[in-house]
C-alpha cells in the first residue's frame, strides 16, 4: 500500500495535546474575557501557560526554542488553533510572525537571527511584513514605489505602505523596497530590509478600519529612514524571491487555520439545524438544509486533503506552488461559503451580532484577498495547466501530480 492515511503517533499525540489546550484553556479563557474583558493580561497568561506546556512556537526548530514540527504536523496544530479566536497567537504561530520567522530562519544572517529572530520566537516582540502599497497593485509587487537609495554603508528608505498587519506594537518590519528600478527581470528590483520600528522616519499613520473593525492592519509612511547595509535580508534584489518563498508555507498556514474556522461554522450550522423546530419537525429534516450540510462537508473534506497534500510536498521539498495555490483558493472560498450557509440556517440570529457568525463571515471575506487574491491564484493555476499540457499532452502535473 503506497498511500497510508494513518497519522504517525507523534502527530496524533501533538494534535491531541493542542486540541485539549485549545478546548480546556484557550476557548474557556476567551469566553471569560468576552464577558469580563482583560484581553491583554489574559492572553499574556495563556502564552506563558503554552510555554510551560511545551506548546510554544511549534513551527520553529528546537535550537530556536520551538517544537520543531514539520508542515504536516503543523497542519493539524493550526487547524486546532483555528477553532479559537487567538489560539495561534497563544502558541506564537500566528500571522504575520509565523511567516516572518520562517523567512528569517532560512534567509537571515546569524547576526540578524540573534538580534531579531530569537526575541520573536521567544515571544518578547512581534513583527510585521510591509509590502503592499496604496498607489500600486499589491498583486504585482514588481511595481513597488517605496524606494531605498544607497548612502555609503546605509540605505535611505522613503515610501508608503498599507494593510500592514500587526504593525502597531511590532518591534520591527520586514520592508520590501525598490533598490534597482532598472533591473531586468523586474523581479530583481526589490530588496527586503529588516527595519526596527523605532527608526526615525517610521510612522504609523492609522489602523485602517475594515469591515471587521480595527484589526491592526496599518497604513505606514517612511520618511528618510536610515537603515544599515547589514539589515538587508537575503541579498540585494532578492526581495521578490524572498516574498514568494515566504508566501508558500505562510499561505498554507492560513489555510490550516481557516479549516478550523470552517469546522466551527459547520458545527454551528448542524447544531442549529438539529434544534430549530418548525412544521412539526426540525430544520435538519429538510432536504434543502441537508444539501447545505452535504455541500459544506464535501468542501471541507476536499480542503483538508488539499492542504495535507500541499504540506506533504513542502515537507518532502518537492515543487509545491500549484498545490498551495489550489489549496489557498479552495479553502478561502470554502470558508466563505460554509460560514454564509451557517448564517442562513441561523436566520435573523445569524445576521445579528448576538451570534459570532457575523464576525466570522467578515473575517472570512479577507481570506479571498490576502496572500494573493482569488484571481491571482486562478491565473497561476491555469498557467500550470497550460504548461502541463504543452509538456506531455496531459494535465496530470497540474492536477495533484502523481496522485491518480
Ligand atoms: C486583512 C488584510 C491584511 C493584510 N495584511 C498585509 C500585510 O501584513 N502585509 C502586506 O504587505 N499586505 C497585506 N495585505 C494586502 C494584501 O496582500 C493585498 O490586498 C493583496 O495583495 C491585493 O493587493 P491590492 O489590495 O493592491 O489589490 P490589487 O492588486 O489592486 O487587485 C485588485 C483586484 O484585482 C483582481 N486581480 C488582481 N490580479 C489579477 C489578475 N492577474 N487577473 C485578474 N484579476 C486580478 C483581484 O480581484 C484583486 O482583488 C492585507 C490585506 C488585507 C485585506
Amino acid at each position: 500500500m503506497a498511500i497510508d492515511f494513518t497519522l504517525p503517533p507523534d502527530v496524533v499525540s501533538v494534535r491531541l495535546r493542542v486540541r485539549e489546550f485549545m478546548e480546556k484553556r484557550v476557548a474557556v479563557e476567551e469566553e471569560r474575557m468576552r464577558r469580563e474583558g482583560g484581553f491583554r493580561k489574559g492572553y499574556a497568561a495563556l502564552r506563558e501557560e503554552a510555554k510551560r506546556e511545551g506548546l510554544w512556537a511549534p513551527h520553529m526548530p528546537p535550537e530556536f526554542g520551538g517544537m520543531g514540527l514539520k508542515p504536516l504536523a503543523m497542519a493539524f496544530v493550526s487547524a486546532e488553533c483555528g477553532r479559537t479566536m487567538m489560539g495561534a497567537y497563544v502558541l506564537n504561530c500566528h500571522a504575520p510572525d509565523e511567516g516572518n520567522m520562517h523567512t528569517m530562519l532560512h534567509h537571515a544572517t546569524p547576526a540578524q537571527q540573534d538580534e531579531f529572530l530569537r526575541p520573536l520566537v521567544d515571544g518578547k516582540v512581534r513583527s510585521c511584513f510591509a509590502m503592499t502599497e496604496p498607489e500600486v497593485a499589491g498583486s504585482d509587487p514588481t511595481g513597488i514605489r517605496t524606494h531605498a537609495e544607497q548612502d555609503g554603508d546605509h540605505w535611505i528608505i522613503n515610501g508608503h505602505k498599507w494593510f500592514i498587519s500587526g504593525a502597531r506594537g511590532a518591534a520591527f518590519a520586514i520592508v520590501i523596497a525598490c533598490t534597482d528600478p532598472d533591473a531586468n527581470p523586474r523581479q530583481a528590483r526589490n530588496t527586503a530590509f529588516i527595519v526596527p520600528t523605532d527608526t526615525p522616519g517610521f510612522t504609523i499613520v492609522r489602523d485602517i478600519e475594515t469591515m471587521a473593525g480595527h484589526g491592526n492592519h496599518c497604513e505606514l509612511r517612511f520618511e528618510n529612514m536610515r537603515v544599515p547595509d547589514e539589515n538587508i535580508m537575503g541579498g540585494r534584489g532578492q526581495g521578490h524571491r524572498l516574498g514568494q518563498a515566504r508566501l508558500g508555507p505562510a499561505r498554507l498556514a492560513h489555510c490550516m487555520r481557516w479549516i478550523g474556522n470552517a469546522e466551527v461554522a459547520l458545527e454551528m450550522l448542524a447544531k442549529r439545524a438539529l434544534e430549530r423546530q418548525l412544521h412539526g419537525g426540525v430544520l435538519a429534516d429538510k432536504q434543502l438544509i441537508q444539501a447545505m450540510m452535504a455541500e459544506s462537508a464535501m468542501e471541507l473534506y476536499a480542503a483538508k486533503l488539499m492542504v495535507l497534500h500541499a504540506a506533504y510536498l513542502i515537507e518532502k521539498e518537492m515543487p509545491f506552488r500549484q498545490e498551495v495555490s489550489m489549496a489557498k483558493h479552495h479553502v478561502a472560498n470554502m470558508l466563505w461559503k460554509v460560514t454564509d450557509r451557517a448564517i442562513q440556517v441561523h436566520g435573523a440570529l445569524g445576521y445579528s451580532t448576538d451570534s459570532p457568525l457575523e464576525r466570522m463571515l467578515k473575517h472570512a471575506r479577507s481570506a479571498r484577498l490576502v496572500d494573493g487574491a482569488d484571481e491571482v491564484h486562478l491565473t497561476q493555476i491555469a498557467q500550470h495547466v497550460i504548461e502541463a499540457i504543452r509538456s506531455d499532452g496531459t494535465t496530470r502535473a497540474a492536477t495533484g501530480r502523481d496522485l491518480l
